[in-house]
């Protein structure tokens, strides 16, 4: 269970200082935080909305070594993301899994320029490979990935990735650490720094919930704030240059009906030269993605009419049955934070999805680019750098061993949530009312929404519906539709009156309509 939010800002207005203050409650900011308290640091990482709201809870939902990027010839960066894809399955097998993927192929060539590639891939991986790349014939491939549309398909390549539930691994490792003595706050918002010979000693942050603001000091800051990280470099330095171009990536969720079989679908290289998944997920298929410039950042970024057209038409041109608009039961999109390009180019595909960590003059420490999946190691190397600089005394990580779960995974309906699963299991079984899903179309059950109520630091309905269960991204049009349900039965956990409860309805309501189709 993780601790009170009033006990954490009680915490934080009786402690003199922390070692480590982390700006920003993604992948990047969590994993530094846990790799922080977990090396004995006093650790508090302050979040301006939800967990994850920003990209982190928007991705592909692949662990992966990244077939395309090795096609780049980043191997350094492939061989790292694939070690870290090793580490991943065995430290939280209850979330991360093996999943075969299947590339067709329509020309001669096509078949052996794969299997090679992907051999090398297998052999990129060495040890933390996930099992052999094969080729297939054009009937293996019919048969293994039912739903691909026959029409000049050739054969095909079988090999292997990860794939995972980001925002809820996101959410063990705040369980992680909680368990671990370090404090974490979602809705609190970062507004300036404070400095004391112009070097960095605190922060000053902005409860949102609460409408207060407080000072804290920490022996280092750091700026994990994925596409917002100039915005904190701009409170350090005012005349600051952007470091950060946004690229905004869609998704569509269609009914797994598309695509029925266990295997995802691979496209290398679209008719406009992108990558395009289909993959299954929750029982559903996660179709994308897009790689459009974006000049803003928003928490919310919306997907343009051509990003969902491209999506509609590349999966229709390989599948059996033509995706239309009223196919899609959700659409979601993300930004990548990727290092903008000195020389001001606009070919966001070019740039490098390699993480940079950049030390400024008045010791904040700023991590930028990367992927979900390195970011133990995008963690492990701020905490090194803020040892290097002289800002934390010496510690020796370990997290490469550190199991996210401590006991073994409860199985069947509640696998996913761990250890966490086996209170969930007893939550259902105490009535039938708890074990029966919320919405038919949904595979979630009410004893899920209660247990995560309790012990997940929901302030909003939308924390639950998005975030903590993946409801809005499964089924937006079904998600709106129990809303109501879920915040009246909720009430009592959170603490809401029938009137927040009317309130938070109305604000999830509004957000759904940008991921549903019309
Ligand atoms: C479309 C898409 C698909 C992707 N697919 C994959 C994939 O399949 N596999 C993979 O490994 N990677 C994938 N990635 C990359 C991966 O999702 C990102 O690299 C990662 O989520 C970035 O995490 P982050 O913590 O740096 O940023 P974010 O998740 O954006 O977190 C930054 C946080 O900082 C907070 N913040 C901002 N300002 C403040 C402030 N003033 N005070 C406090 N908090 C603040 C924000 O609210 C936000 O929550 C994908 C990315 C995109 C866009």
């Amino acid at each position: 269970m993780m601790r009170d939010r009033n006990a954490i800002i009680d915490e934080i207005r009786n402690r003199h200082k922390y070692d480590v203050i982390v700006i920003g409650g993604g992948a990047s900011g969590i994993g530094a935080a846990v790799e922080s308290c977990l090396r004995g640091y006093s650790t508090l990482l302050l979040e301006k909305h939800d967990f994850t709201k920003g990209t982190s809870s928007k991705s592909t939902k692949l662990i992966h070594g990244g077939v395309r990027y090795m096609a780049q010839g980043d191997l350094k960066m492939v061989r790292e993301a694939l070690r870290e894809r090793g580490y991943l399955l065995k430290n939280a097998p209850h979330i991360v899994h093996d999943q075969p993927f299947i590339i067709p192929n329509y020309r001669w060539w096509e078949g052996v320029f794969y299997t090679i590639g992907l051999k090398f891939y297998d052999l990129l991986a060495g040890k933390f490979s996930l099992g052999k790349s094969v080729h297939l014939g054009k009937k293996e491939v019919l048969q293994q990935l039912p739903g691909i549309s026959p029409r000049k398909l050739r054969g095909g390549v079988l090999y292997h990735d990860g794939q995972f539930d980001d925002s809820r691994l996101a959410m063990d490792l705040l369980h992680v650490l909680n368990n671990n003595g370090g404090s974490a706050l979602n809705y609190a918002e970062v507004m300036a720094l404070e400095k004391e010979d112009d070097k960095v000693t605190g922060v000053v942050f902005r409860d949102n919930h609460a409408n207060k603001q407080y000072a804290v000091r920490a022996s280092v800051v750091l700026n994990a704030t994925g596409v917002w990280v100039d915005d904190i470099m701009k409170m350090d330095q005012p005349g600051h240059r952007k470091t950060i171009r946004p690229s905004q990536g869609v998704h569509l969720v269609l009914k797994k009906e598309f695509l029925p079989g266990a295997h995802a679908l691979m496209i290398p290289k679209t008719s406009d030269g992108r990558v395009l998944f289909a993959v299954p997920w929750h029982d559903h298929l996660v179709v994308g993605t897009t790689d459009t410039p974006i000049n803003t950042s928003s928490a919310e970024p919306v997907a343009l009419e051509e990003e969902i057209r491209f999506i509609l038409d590349t999966a229709s041109a390989y599948l059996e049955r033509k995706v239309e608009r009223s196919d899609v039961l959700s659409v979601f999109a993300g930004l990548r934070p990727l290092a903008a390009p000195k020389d001001n180019s606009s070919k966001t595909k070019e740039i490098s999805r390699n993480h940079k960590i950049i030390v400024s003059k008045s010791r904040l420490i700023t991590i930028i680019g990367g992927k979900w999946t390195t970011y133990r190691k995008m963690a492990e190397d701020m905490i090194n750098m803020a040892i290097s600089t002289g800002l934390l005394p010496p510690s020796v990580g370990n997290t490469k061993e550190f199991p996210v779960m401590k006991s073994p995974a409860a199985e069947g309906p509640y696998r996913l949530y761990g250890e966490n699963g086996m209170e969930i299991a007893a939550l259902a079984e105490q009535d039938t009312r708890k074990k029966a899903l919320i919405h038919p179309d949904l595979p979630y059950s009410w004893a899920e929404v209660e247990w995560i109520c309790k012990n997940e630091m929901v302030l909003h309905l939308e924390d639950l519906l998005a975030r903590r269960l993946r409801a809005l991204l499964l089924n937006a049009r079904a998600t709106s539709e129990i809303a109501e349900e879920v915040a009246e039965r909720s009430a009592p956990w959170l603490g809401w009156t029938p009137e927040q409860a009317a309130a938070e309805t109305v604000a999830f309501r509004k957000l759904s309509e940008s991921y549903i189709l019309n």
